[in-house]
């Protein structure tokens, strides 16, 4: 009978060195992200991935007091912000929640559009 043996694979580690290389990821500097994300993000609306609906900007404690940009009616979405997943847009809010916050300012946006027209019936 053979004894089973571990497996094991030759690894060089001029290799292990070299993946690892292809793997780092370049550093942020936290508080120059968030200034960015400030600036970016100040006096206008946001977009959270692919989507069309468009939010009203409220800010989120980041690391101490490091802001940044969330939806305001705290619509979650998978992932972070710091990740990308929000883009900032100069649109009227369409979010039906983010216009809930503010009914009758009209200094947010312009509602959400009707997708068609109905007709009343003669
Ligand atoms: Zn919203």
């Amino acid at each position: 009978m053979i004894a089973p043996r571990p497996l094991s694979l030759p690894v060089k580690s001029s290799v292990g060195h070299a993946l690892a290389g292809l793997f780092t990821q370049p550093r942020v500097d936290p508080e120059d992200f968030a200034r960015a994300q400030v600036g970016q993000f100040t006096g206008r609306r946001l977009r959270i991935g692919r989507s069309g609906v468009v939010h009203d900007v409220g800010w989120r404690a980041w690391l101490g007091d490091l802001l940044l940009p969330v939806p305001a009616c705290h619509q979650g979405w998978s992932g972070v912000a710091v990740a990308g997943d929000l883009t900032a847009v100069n649109g009227p809010v369409t979010c039906r929640k983010c216009l809930a916050r503010h009914p009758g300012d009209s200094g947010i946006g312009g509602g959400q559009e009707a997708l068609f027209t109905v007709e009343p019936r003669s």
